[in-house]
């Protein structure tokens, strides 16, 4: 699960990492309330105003505005809240604004010693352990950096049995290029953010930028947070987070059901029992030359409630021109199956796209009786072979 940048800082925060003093609000008037207090706390002149959207590159998209009055404040939020930003990480569509978050500017006016650092902690799935990335070369281009000067992108992996070392924190903030104050203050920066990362059960805690201020302070400016979904019952506060605007809706309506499904941009929808049987069935729709729109699994219990779920979620993706089912019977029997497909087709109405049912295991004659017989616009199987091959003359 991803967070917005106010959550990712409400985190930080909590662990001792310095974040600029910043609140959230969904209109304008609130915001200037908001930048008000701002004042209050940190005697700024300037604010910054960040669009709260999951994804990256805002700044670039025009999601990142400085403002220098109270007024200004509020012509900026007016133009943001509500508008569909477009940044190099989310679709042409974009992305709508509903919320800003309103912060003090730590970047002093005349500031000339303010260095853009990038520090993340993430998981290295190769080597199965977290790791930290950094970068003295911070800042909105460090996609630019790692292409063009990788050797400016440095990492430490951490030993799980002992955890994050004092002489691994002192080497990042060295290569960082930092001395005195600056110095320690990223020590203490590093050490709180990976206890934040590790407590979190996060798998990335994305800070660009880290800012050093020309008095030596460090600060976590921008926060970019995954919390992994397996690990949120460890978590209700960060579970609360979720924000369903920010998801696919075919993927919330099909979490709702308790389907494994995942979105992708084929035109052959499935519906399989079992994550490896999926996987098997996705290869297999390529190799007949369709391209798989869905990742979907409807678990052991492939009862005809759930088949008629999971066929309403696949036929939802527009781009969807043919649906394989195909299901193993092994303590599911092939022809509580095949009537779950004649139920779900007489409930939902009208499935115009050709249907392919491929079942095989227990019951698998039965269930292939049952299709044949529906007087239904569906093609069964139970060789996988046959199934492929219905589906290339469908598609085709
Ligand atoms: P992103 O573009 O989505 O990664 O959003 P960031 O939070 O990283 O902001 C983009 C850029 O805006 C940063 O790299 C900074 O250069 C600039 N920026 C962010 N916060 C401030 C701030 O408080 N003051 C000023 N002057 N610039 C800021
Ligand atoms: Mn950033």
């Amino acid at each position: 699960m991803n967070l917005h940048e106010h959550q990712g800082k409400s985190i930080l925060k909590k662990y001792g990492v310095s974040v600029p003093v910043g609140y959230c609000a969904e209109s304008p008037v609130t915001a200037v309330e908001m930048a008000s207090n701002v004042q209050k706390e940190t005697g700024t002149k300037s604010w910054v105003i960040k669009a709260q959207i999951h994804a990256g590159g805002r700044g670039k998209g025009g999601g990142v505005k400085l403002a220098k009055s109270l007024d200004e404040v509020k012509t900026i939020s007016r133009k943001i809240i509500g508008m569909q930003l477009i940044t190099p990480q989310t679709s042409n569509e974009g992305k709508k604004v509903r919320k800003v978050l309103i912060q003090e500017d730590i970047f002093y006016p005349g500031e000339s010693e303010i260095r853009e650092l990038y520090v993340g902690v993430l998981l290295n799935r190769s080597t199965g352990r977290n790791m930290i990335m950094y970068s003295p070369k911070g800042g909105m281009d460090i996609e630019k950096v790692a292409k063009e000067s990788p050797e400016l992108i440095f990492t430490q992996e951490i030993n799980p049995s002992v955890g994050l070392q004092a002489f691994q924190c002192r080497k990042i903030a060295f290569d960082l290029g930092l001395c005195g104050t600056a110095f320690k203050n990223m020590i203490v920066f590093l050490e709180a953010l990976y206890k934040a990362y590790l407590e979190s059960d996060a798998s990335l805690f994305e800070i660009n930028p880290v800012v050093k201020t020309s008095d030596d302070k460090i600060y976590a400016v921008d926060a970019k947070v995954s919390i992994d979904n397996n690990a949120l019952f460890r978590h209700p506060d960060i579970a609360n987070m979720r924000d369903l605007n920010e998801e696919d809706p075919i993927e919330v309506a099909a979490g709702r059901f308790d389907l494994s499904y995942v979105k992708m941009d084929g035109n052959v929808g499935c519906m399989v029992n079992g994550a490896g049987l999926a996987m098997a069935t996705m290869d297999i729709i390529k190799l007949s030359g369709g391209e798989p729109a869905n990742f979907l699994d409807v678990g052991g219990t492939a009862n005809a409630k759930r088949v008629e779920e999971a066929f309403r979620i696949i036929i939802k993706d527009p781009n969807v021109k043919a649906i394989l089912i195909n299901i193993f019977g092994g303590i599911v029997r092939c022809d509580r199956v095949a009537q779950g497909v004649v139920d779900a087709y007489k409930n939902i109405g009208k499935i115009e796209i050709p249907v392919i049912v491929r079942l095989q295991g227990t019951n698998a004659k039965e269930g292939k009786q049952i299709i044949d017989e529906s007087g239904l616009k569906a093609h069964s199987a139970i060789l996988l072979q046959d199934a492929a091959e219905l589906i290339a003359e469908v598609i085709s």
